[in-house]
């Protein structure tokens, strides 16, 4: 039932691999494009595949308050419903209720909330979390944790961990026990035991401190899981100390499982988590900056809307591939942006996200050829340049 995932190359801590899931392989290290409510925002499937994209992140909790889980299972599972056949990891939903939903009360059964959508009431326990992601029929699904505040003192991150702890146990329990899908779909009769390409990862938390990250790893590393996570980071801490609680809590972790680093980040954040063993990444950044004028190139980040790219006939970046950048000048993207044409956030859009892929596939190159180190080095100094001079 489980998913594999082969380690390909090593250079230094950076690691080549390639996670094979129900719905395909992913190459990492990997950036998934978020995909919220079921839809990667003003880009459609195709548009996500084109870009090079091999697996997309959606949310638990968008989808369990609207369409609601059980629609998505009665539609064919969220693969079929979003037109992507490719791989799905879901996040458990557990931070979105911190940050979105209203009067939370959190007690060890799990957390009962009112939807910001409708101001319905709904729970969501670790069993119930497992149960949402097996109806949208997630390739990855993601534990259940409590997500812990930043900053949070020592006492109040390990009480907060300790809880996700038992948590996590209880998600694993629940996802071994459940009916498996591949079972009820599969002409070929093969038992569920041989049907691999489902998984489930655990979350390390335990905020900056190095005895709680390693307490959390062990107990995780106990329960046993697919692929180990590090929540609580690139919640206002900064790269210095995403970097440094990186560097402890990675060497925790075992080898041959994949390593994901949750909402992270910025392309530098993306070169460093990788130089340090990171294989998998999701981030809202490359989209929801497509949305606000901001691009994302080699040389930095721009904004489209800036009166120096008016007259401007070159392209964002004349070696990108996107059609932002093959067919349309900066003129153009400033154009659409000040008229506020919904055309400009999607080709905003759609190059960062391109850009995002360009970069993995760099980075996975480098690391299959022994020349990270070169690559590093070549980046920070391409992205110190500042973009092209104007005109
Ligand atoms: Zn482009």
């Amino acid at each position: 039932m489980s998913l594999d995932f082969a380690l390909l190359a090593r250079d230094g801590r950076a690691r080549l691999g390639r996670i094979e899931t129900a719905h395909g392989p992913v190459a990492t290290p990997a950036f998934m494009p978020v995909g919220t409510a079921a839809t990667v925002k003003a880009m459609t499937a195709d548009a996500v595949r084109a870009t090079g994209a091999e697996m997309v992140l959606a949310n638990t909790y968008h989808l369990m308050l609207r369409p609601g889980a059980e629609r998505i299972e009665r539609l064919g599972g969220l693969h079929r419903f979003m037109d992507w056949p490719g791989p799905i990891l879901t996040d458990s939903g557990g931070f979105q209720v911190m940050s979105l939903a209203k009067l939370r009360t959190i007690t060890e059964a799990g957390v009962t909330f009112q939807s910001h959508v409708d101001g319905s009431t709904h729970e969501l326990s670790p069993e119930r979390a497992m149960d949402i992601q097996r109806q949208l029929d997630a390739d990855v699904t993601m534990v259940l944790d409590e997500c812990t505040p930043f900053p949070a003192d020592e006492a109040t991150a390990a009480d907060s961990m300790r809880r996700s702890m038992r948590w996590a146990a209880r998600c694993k329990e629940a996802f071994a026990r459940r009916p498996d899908r591949g079972a009820s779909i599969n002409a070929r009769g093969d038992s569920p035991a041989r049907r691999p390409g489902y998984g489930l990862f655990g979350i390390v938390q335990g905020g900056v401190y190095e005895n709680l990250r390693r307490e959390s790893a062990e107990a995780l590393k106990t329960i046993g899981f697919d692929g180990y996570a590090v929540g609580g980071l690139a919640v206002g801490e900064g790269q210095e100390t995403t970097f440094r609680v990186l560097d402890f809590t990675l060497l925790l972790l075992s080898e041959d499982r994949p390593r994901y680093l949750m909402g992270v980040g910025k392309p530098a954040d993306l070169v460093g988590a990788v130089a340090r063993g990171i294989d998998l990444f999701d981030c809202v950044l490359p989209t929801r900056s497509g949305r606000t004028e901001q691009a994302f190139t080699r040389f930095g980040q721009l904004t489209l809307s800036n009166a120096r790219h008016r007259d401007d006939p070159r392209p964002l970046d004349e070696r990108c591939a996107c059609p932002a950048c093959r067919k349309h000048s900066r003129a153009y993207l400033n154009h659409l942006i000040n008229a506020k044409e919904m055309l400009g956030a999607m080709l905003l859009t759609w190059h960062n996200l391109h850009y995002y892929q360009d970069l993995m596939r760099e980075m996975r190159t480098a690391i299959g050829e022994k020349r990270f180190g070169d690559f590093a080095d070549q980046f920070a100094a391409d992205q110190a340049c500042g973009d092209i001079s104007p005109l």
